[in-house]
């Protein structure tokens, strides 16, 4: 009996008592006392069913509002289930599927409602079923797989890679009566995991083939060396003992030779130097000193090339304290390749070299030129191995490309850093900050 019906019949009874009570009243006078006490019990249990119709009103409206209550939340579930990011699919025990949410469809391109009936092995690829039965029996018995990894293909039968979880839907005894599952595209992934290991053996390569060409450069360096100051010895030798003797013609072919076989020499030591670096096998010998003679000593060293193309070499100390601890012979050579550049690198005007102190534990010198400057673009570069800027530019200038790109190795061992300011046409600030006392 429903609510209406139980308040129907209360109506009812409650109709049949007023009746009884006009006929006791009119038709059984002599027995009154006996019906009236009858009555008033009838009436009484009468009102008892009014308050239980009131309180069973009052529980079928609560049962409206949880009803309601549980369609919302079934809204949501369903919406949740629909616009899910993953394919989720509802299946009997033998993987048929019932329900399948949107993502599930597009994944197995069909329509949901053509899914609902087909049997979820039949996008699994022939040679691969076997091992999804064993998954279903062990879904079975453990309730539940986890990241499964399989090959699926879909309606039109383009294969993907697909991550399945799944688990078993219970009923109130415990007994398994369906499937709930979880599909995963993960081709993309899975591409990228390829790209990831493809490019990570490519760096391992190159990090092998890196490594072995700064043995061959280290080795031939080294071999190479040997011999040509056994030239340029000889060549020098020839040219004390026999000057006079030489043919203006033979003369100028032994001044070539030392020349050319100095500079030789000069770009075998640079590629040793890189080469050692770049393997972490050259290390700094540190030692006090004073750090305004070294400066002093480099710029005089130079002077002659600025004299030779008529451009200044100014030199600006300013420095309270000159005592410093570093590698004065690495330390002497990275000064050198940026101050060699600095006049190399400029036609007209001034390089000029300035030491000062930053603070208590820094120093910094700055190398000035009124060069041909660098631009933007090629500052990016130029601190990098055997890149010289735009040939087109630089062909007048001879040089390796290593200068800097060992300037910034040895900074490095030196925990110091460079900095360039340029503007193209007009100049070159080279700017390099090192601790007054380097540490290993
Ligand atoms: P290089 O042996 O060619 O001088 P470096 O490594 O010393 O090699 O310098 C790399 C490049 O940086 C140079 O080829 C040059 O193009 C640019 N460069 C370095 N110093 C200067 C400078 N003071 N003025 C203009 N260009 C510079």
């Amino acid at each position: 009996m429903n609510f209406d019906q139980f308040v129907c019949k209360v109506k009812g009874v409650r109709q049949q008592s007023d009746l009884l009570q006009d006929r006791i009243t009119q038709e059984i006078p002599e027995q009154e006392h006996l019906l009236v006490e009858t009555f008033d019990q009838l009436s009484t249990s009468l009102e008892e069913l009014y308050v239980a119709e009131e309180e069973l009103r009052q529980q079928n409206e609560q049962l409206v509002e949880y009803q309601q209550k549980i369609d919302k939340e079934r809204q949501r579930y369903q919406e949740l289930f629909d616009f899910a990011p993953d394919g989720y699919i509802i299946s009997d025990t033998y993987g048929k599927i019932l329900e399948a949410n949107r993502a599930a469809s597009q994944l197995l391109a069909i329509d949901k409602n053509r899914l609902a009936g087909k049997l979820l092995i039949s996008f699994v690829p022939q040679e691969r079923r076997g091992e999804f039965r064993k998954q279903i029996h062990c879904l079975y018995k453990k309730n539940q797989i986890k990241d499964w990894e399989i090959d699926l293909h879909n309606y039109h039968k383009t294969l993907f890679n697909c991550e399945i979880s799944a688990s078993t839907i219970n009923d109130n005894n415990g007994d398994c009566i369906g499937f709930r599952w979880l599909f995963r595209d993960v081709s993309a992934r899975k591409l990228a995991e390829a790209k990831i290991r493809f490019v990570e053996m490519q760096n391992f390569k190159l990090e092998q083939s890196s490594r072995l060409k700064s043995q061959i450069v280290a080795v031939l360096s080294h071999e190479l060396r040997t011999p040509l100051n056994a030239v340029i010895g000889f060549a020098d030798v020839l040219l004390r003992l026999n000057r006079s003797q030489l043919t203006p013609q033979s003369l100028n072919i032994v001044l070539t030779i030392i020349k050319n076989g100095k500079e030789l020499l000069k770009l075998i030591n640079s590629m040793l130097d890189f080469a050692r670096l770049e393997e972490g096998k050259l290390a700094i010998r540190l030692q006090q000193f004073n750090i305004k003679e070294l400066i002093k000593k480099i710029t005089e060293d130079l002077c002659f090339s600025a004299n030779q193309k008529k451009i200044g070499l100014d030199v600006h100390i300013n420095i309270q304290n000159v005592v410093v601890i570093n590698d004065p012979i690495r330390l002497q050579q990275l000064l050198t390749n940026i101050i060699i550049n600095a006049i190399k690198f400029t036609e007209e005007g001034t390089v000029s070299v300035e030491l000062k102190e930053l603070n208590q534990d820094k120093i910094i010198i700055t190398i000035k030129d009124t060069g041909i400057g660098i631009s933007e673009i090629d500052l990016k570069y130029i601190f990098q191995a055997f890149r010289q800027v735009d040939q087109s530019k630089t062909r007048n200038y001879q040089g390796t490309g290593l200068g800097l790109a060992i300037v910034k190795d040895l900074l490095d061992l030196m925990g110091g850093t460079i900095t360039v300011e340029s503007i193209l046409g007009e100049g070159s600030t080279f700017s390099v900050e090192l601790p007054r006392e380097v540490s290993c």
